[in-house]
């Protein structure tokens, strides 16, 4: 979380937000279709790169997951991949990652947060486009980036 009073932390981050704004130089949290260990990765991934999002659901409790699970933590039942059409979202938390890993050091800082949909599904994403510090309980949009034509990703606008 960001320090109340940390003065360092918040010029820190906001030297960040100003790498962040970049078009050309924007954070990516995606998935490259060659990831795809299994069937149901594949699906999920299909499904991304013609930009639909897809939750699972449990078959024996009706659990939701988001991003989806092949199997329910509950009761280790199937679930099965179902279409995720809500794109408005508040932020639930977020973070400040000044120590990234390797492949998205020099983009650091930046922000990642939650999202709750109404439903109250939660996702992970890149916030993309701050131009201040974030605020718990502000509206965020999901929106998808097609990066290239292996990776495809969703972040948060606000
Ligand atoms: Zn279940």
């Amino acid at each position: 979380m960001l320090g109340r009073a940390d003065n360092s932390l918040t010029s820190s981050f906001l030297s960040g937000v100003g790498k962040t704004m970049a078009a050309t130089d924007e954070v990516y949290l995606g998935y490259t279709t060659d990831e795809a260990t299994t069937p149901f990765l594949r699906d999920f991934l299909d499904a991304l790169a013609e930009g639909t999002l897809m939750k699972s659901v449990c078959t024996e409790c009706g659990r939701e997951y988001l991003p989806p699970r092949e199997h329910c933590q509950d009761d280790l039942s199937k679930c099965e991949l179902e279409e995720f059409e809500e794109r408005e979202a508040k932020l639930y938390s977020y973070t400040i990652v000044d120590f990234a890993p390797e492949t998205l050091s020099s983009k650091a800082p930046y922000v990642v947060g939650i999202g709750e949909f109404p439903s109250g599904l939660r996702l992970t994403a890149h916030i993309t486009n701050l131009m201040s510090v974030p605020e718990i309980g502000m509206d965020m949009k999901l929106a998808f980036d097609e990066v290239d034509e292996r990776l495809v990703t969703y972040k948060w606008l606000v």
